[in-house]
């Protein structure tokens, strides 16, 4: 079975190389060297000022709003995994969704400005797939109307902006390095700011507001990082390059075999992280026909992201419909370092030939 991602994996050899250095020194977690580490060489790597490593994505983001003080409604998108929606829920706050752009299928400003009152706190977007919000934009909407903004860049890893870290952008970004992402520490996430001062409240904030020797100053959690992820992160990043150039052979064949019309537009000044190969229909019904044909060679493909998040069974409100129309035409193809090429052709060949015989055609 070729599933739609697969999990990278460095030697044994190498994961125990840096375990060793763990047992040697006997701090398996709270700031250890291999998170410390880790910490310093992805604030390199990504060109941000600091990096915060937390125990997942999803505490990233609760810790994020936690920081910025975020309530009442928060502007998000509806195109997403759920955890940057049921993030927001989980902590009090009220996700108030602003439809997407057709093509950036990223939250769209017009829509935003459109959602506004008097509860507005802060706007949630997400780089989906690691293609870059409409940055600008929403910087001078929260600027005009006195709102913070978070990105969940959990797709995003070293993704650029003109040439500058897409994490730059917003009041903070948050990470997610699950075992399925582009870059991970088995479970694992990182908060990035370009604030010192903020960088030391979210330390303290995910370390149940300890502040020093018998003392809380504030309300706080647990979301620390420990030694055994950070080594994993620690080999992976060893090897990043090799990942993100196999990554890009794979998008590559794809791109070639593959119809144009089922292609995503690509965007103007963003650098590409190949996270994920989504490819979007002309009808349910088309894709569902190529998922089967997919399905009946062996391959599993995923509809990241299906439902739209605007239809969750625990919340009222606005329909999307552009979300709910993308949500049922697109589907992630598999996606990571080791996918062979004669894998990739099993693939494409399927593809072609179901919508070759049903005459699917342009989306
Ligand atoms: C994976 C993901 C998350 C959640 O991250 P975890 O590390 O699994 O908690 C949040 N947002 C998006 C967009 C994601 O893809």
């Amino acid at each position: 079975m070729i599933n739609v991602t697969k999990a990278y994996l460095p030697s044994r050899e190498k994961y125990q190389r840096y375990v060793d250095r763990i047992f040697d020194s006997g701090w398996l977690t709270n700031d250890g060297s291999s998170t410390q580490e880790l910490e310093r060489r992805l604030t390199e790597y990504l060109g941000v000022r600091h990096v915060v490593l937390v125990s997942n994505g999803t505490l990233a983001l609760q810790v994020a709003y936690r920081a910025l003080e975020l309530k009442g409604d928060v502007v998000t998108t509806p195109f997403s995994f759920v955890a940057t929606t049921s993030s927001l829920v989980w902590e009090g706050i009220k996700p108030v969704f602003a439809d997407i752009h057709p093509e950036s299928l990223n939250i769209d400003p017009v829509k935003i400005e459109r959602v506004l009152n008097k509860s507005t706190t802060g706007i949630v977007g997400v780089h989906v797939y690691g293609r870059g919000c409409e940055v600008e934009a929403i910087q001078s909407i929260a600027q005009r109307n006195g709102l913070k903004v978070v990105y969940d860049g959990a797709h995003a890893f070293g993704v650029n902006y003109n040439s500058q870290s897409i994490f730059n952008w917003g009041d903070l970004s948050t990470l997610s390095f699950h075992a399925t992402k582009l870059f991970h520490t088995i479970e694992g996430g990182a908060i990035i700011t370009s604030s010192t001062p903020m960088y030391h409240k979210l330390r303290n904030l995910i370390n149940f507001g300890i502040t020093g020797p018998d003392r809380v100053e504030f309300l706080g959690i647990n979301a620390k990082m420990n030694e055994f992820q950070a080594a994993m992160g620690l080999c992976i990043l060893d090897e990043i390059g090799h990942i993100r150039k196999e990554r890009a052979r794979v998008a590559a064949h794809y791109e070639s075999q593959l119809p144009s019309s089922i292609m995503l537009m690509k965007q103007k000044g963003f650098s590409e992280n190949n996270s994920y190969f989504p490819v979007l229909f002309n009808s349910e019904e088309s894709l569902l026909q190529c998922r089967e044909s997919l399905r009946e060679v062996g391959v599993n493909t995923r509809r990241y992201f299906y439902p739209s998040l605007d239809t969750l069974p625990y919340l009222e409100g606005n329909e999307c419909r552009v979300s709910r129309d993308i949500s049922r035409r697109i589907l992630c193809l598999p996606m990571y370092a080791e996918l062979s090429e004669s894998h990739l052709d099993l693939i494409c060949d399927a593809l072609k030939k179901t919508m070759s015989a049903d005459k699917i055609s342009a989306s």
